[in-house]
């Protein structure tokens, strides 16, 4: 069976089947075009990847707690390691493992657990939420015990951020910060993160602790502080003056399970990252309540502690960009400061220079 780079979602079974080389115009399967192509007769880079992390399923029912679902519905589902319908999830599977599938055939179509899931001690050794319930958390740290809360499981956690740790280098790559003027526009010593007499809450940083937010363009930094029509604008242009070491929350819930040593450590973490990665791209208003904000700066503050230097997450206002929140307002320099008036209101937002 022929499918092709473009059938997957999954990054790493992406880059394996495109270092085998073999391009095509067209994948019989997904019907895509300009594809590097995987044949399951001729290449076998893929069999063990997956038998892998099939190991942590097991056939079983409902019974004992356990959660009961099927391989094609995970490997869907719970992984996004597909792009492609169920039905050709379950005929391609097939063909990728045919010695696992000899063996244990039940396993591809009758309901699987993750033995794991169900055994309490592994999971209150390792879920990142030892009540195993983010709500429970959020309760917890909102209206109970706000600063030494047990329910985190800092150990686990630190083990998830290691895999979306990733250098921002002293390059010259310009990000962007920008505000909302009156009369007088911003000098570049003002445009920075504000001091700590001044630092509000924010989505990474409690008050009164300085944090600085960047912005990946012009449009995204605009489209951060809400600015509208006739609005005038500074935006600032920084640029690091350090490596940093950042944790990449944009894809918190796609990390993939190819190539890490125990996935069933990521899977009885999923549910909880997915629900991170919704809390982190959830839409706040500038009036929203503090405590709104505690989760994040709970999750940023933690990720502060380890000695990170920031975080990078999904714009909500604009998903094309993406944000950085910075732990040392000094790690990046001004290199200058330019002023807009916005002219149109429209998706794509269209700034003038002043
Ligand atoms: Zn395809």
């Amino acid at each position: 069976m022929i499918c092709c780079t473009k059938c997957f979602n999954d990054i790493q079974i992406k880059s394996v089947i495109k270092s085998i080389g073999n391009r095509e115009e067209h994948c019989p399967l997904c019907r895509r075009t300009d594809v590097y192509i995987y044949d399951t007769v001729t290449n076998k880079d893929l069999e063990n990847l997956f038998e892998d992390l099939l190991e942590i399923y097991s056939q079983g029912t409902e019974e004992n707690g356990h959660i009961t679902t099927t391989l094609t519905q995970e490997l869907t589902d719970t992984w996004e390691i597909f792009d492609l319908e169920k039905e050709q999830v379950y005929k391609l599977l097939k063909e990728i493992c045919p010695s696992l599938y000899a063996e244990k055939p039940s396993l591809f179509s009758n309901t699987i657990i993750v033995s794991e899931y169900s055994d309490v001690e592994y999971m209150e050794k390792n879920s990142i939420m030892r009540c195993n319930d983010w709500d429970e958390f959020v309760k917890e740290i909102t209206e109970e015990i706000r600063y030494h809360t047990d329910l985190l499981n800092k150990e686990s956690f630190s083990q998830i951020l290691r895999l979306l740790e990733f250098p921002l280098p002293n390059d010259r790559k310009v990000y962007y910060r920008a505000r909302i003027v009156n009369n007088l526009y911003y000098r570049p010593e003002d445009i920075g993160a504000p001091p700590k007499e001044k630092a509000s809450d924010g989505r990474a940083n409690s008050k009164g602790i300085p944090c600085l937010y960047l912005a990946s363009d012009e449009e995204t930094a605009s489209k951060e502080i809400r600015a509208g029509l006739h609005d005038k604008l500074s935006i600032g242009e920084f640029t690091p003056n350090r490596q940093l070491k950042i944790i990449d929350l944009m894809d918190i819930d796609k990390i993939s399970p190819f190539g890490i040593s125990n996935p069933q450590f990521l899977y009885v973490n999923k549910r909880h990252l997915k629900r991170i990665g919704k809390e982190l791209s959830k839409t706040l208003r500038s009036n929203s309540s503090s405590l709104e904000y505690l989760p994040t700066q709970y999750i940023s503050d933690f990720i502060k502690s380890l000695g990170y230097d920031g975080i990078k997450y999904k714009s909500t206002l604009n998903p094309k960009g993406y944000n950085l929140a910075i732990f040392d307002v000094e790690s990046f320099d001004v290199c200058d400061v330019k002023n807009y008036t916005i002219d149109s209101i429209n998706t794509n937002l269209k700034i003038e220079r002043d």
